[in-house]
């Protein structure tokens, strides 16, 4: 499958800027999670690069053979990443990562280079660093080696607003006078969170959610059963990211996993809090991508309780098999208040990134979730 297939309105307007030789030197692609906008900035990098100008689905060039292990001189990745507390000016911003982010980092590299829809999330990662813009201007200036042009894709792009702003108005100055043969693309699933001033000098792109029938298809086309596809697609509500992260588990683990964690959190025992409390927060650290999978299938689950109890009785959920724990749980919950519930999980996530404690994090998590139940308002957030 194609891009082309998730998001046609948009790959076309592309495809005919490439054409027609009238690109914009800046790029937003914006969209809430799991609509290939990643995916799509590293495509559109691939076609601006590609040798074989009369094909765009080429990937067969020598050019596009480096873009698919992402490992190509003209493409230039920036992301999150933790601020280091002793920071080498001689090194750049990857040089001055702890050596375990360093190995995350090269493993996240590996794993989006495979799966396009891979998050790459490294710990304690809060902003984009104004070393990091250091890094792409001094990349931007310099002479071009290779043939093509030298694409810089910003994920992620609303952390670079973080805190005083200096990551976006350092970045503000490349934009304005962007280097010969240097495009950039910002993506981010916040478009609001970034300076109007960023904005303006971007080309905006909005995308806008998959539907569930195409994430099936392009599980099916990743060599997926057609009755985990139909599953997978249907229980992560066609945000593909989420749903590509769920390729290599099988269903009856996910269930299992998601019912797991969701009699951890809603039943209240002192016994399972404590495991909890302690499972979790060690998580958080040593294998972070199983800690958000846990809270996202939890989310999922939510959503789904909240989809079967605005549909009554007509609803086209394909998940049987969790069908009659998430009544029961609507029958026992029948005040649950849903929408905070989800707010509540997005808080919980978002902690981890902005390297809150994770403990207190979690307590507040327990607390809050028993008080939204009863379908109570929590009177703070800590
Ligand atoms: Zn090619």
């Amino acid at each position: 499958m194609n891009i082309i297939d998730f998001q046609p309105n948009i790959w076309s307007v592309l495809l005919k800027s490439v054409r027609l030789n009238k690109l914009s030197n800046a790029y937003l692609f914006y969209g809430t999670q799991g609509c290939a906008k990643e995916w799509a900035a590293l495509e559109f990098a691939r076609i601006l690069n590609c040798f074989n100008k009369e094909n765009t689905s080429c990937y067969s060039c020598e050019s596009c053979i480096k873009f698919k292990s992402l490992q190509h001189p003209n493409l230039f990745m920036t992301f999150p990443l933790p601020a280091s507390k002793k920071e080498n000016k001689k090194k750049d911003s990857i040089g001055n990562l702890s050596q375990d982010n360093y190995e995350i980092l090269l493993d996240s590299l590996n794993k989006k280079s495979e799966n396009p829809f891979y998050k790459i999330n490294i710990p304690g990662a809060q902003r984009i660093l104004l070393s990091s813009i250091k890094d792409i201007k001094k990349n931007s200036f310099l002479k071009l080696e290779h043939a093509g042009k030298k694409v810089f894709i910003i994920f992620d792009a609303h952390l670079l607003c973080v805190g005083s702003g200096e990551s976006a108005n350092s970045l503000l100055k490349i934009l304005e006078e962007p280097p010969e043969n240097s495009l950039f693309i910002l993506t981010t699933d916040f478009k609001n969170k970034l300076l109007p001033t960023i904005l303006s000098r971007c080309q905006k792109y909005f995308f806008s959610d998959i539907d569930i029938s195409s994430v099936q298809l392009y599980l099916e086309d990743q060599g997926i059963d057609k009755e985990k596809a139909t599953e997978i697609a249907s229980f992560s509500f066609g945000n593909i990211q989420f749903a590509s992260s769920l390729i290599n588990i099988s269903n009856t683990s996910i269930f299992r996993k998601t019912q797991k964690f969701i009699e951890q959190i809603v039943v209240f025992k002192r016994d399972n809090w404590e495991l909890f409390l302690k499972e979790f927060s060690m998580l958080a650290y040593r294998n972070p991508d199983e800690y958000y999978l846990n809270f996202q299938l939890a989310q999922a689950w939510f959503n789904h309780a909240m989809k079967i109890r605005s549909e009554y009785e007509s609803h086209s959920l394909e998940l049987k098999r969790i069908e009659n724990k998430i009544r029961e749980f609507n029958k026992n919950y029948p005040n649950a208040d849903l929408v905070e519930i989800n707010k509540l999980i997005e808080h919980t996530l978002s902690a981890l990134k902005l390297n809150l404690d994770i403990n207190l994090t979690l307590i507040n998590f327990l607390m809050s979730m028993q008080t939204l139940l009863k379908g109570k308002k929590i009177k703070k957030v800590i």
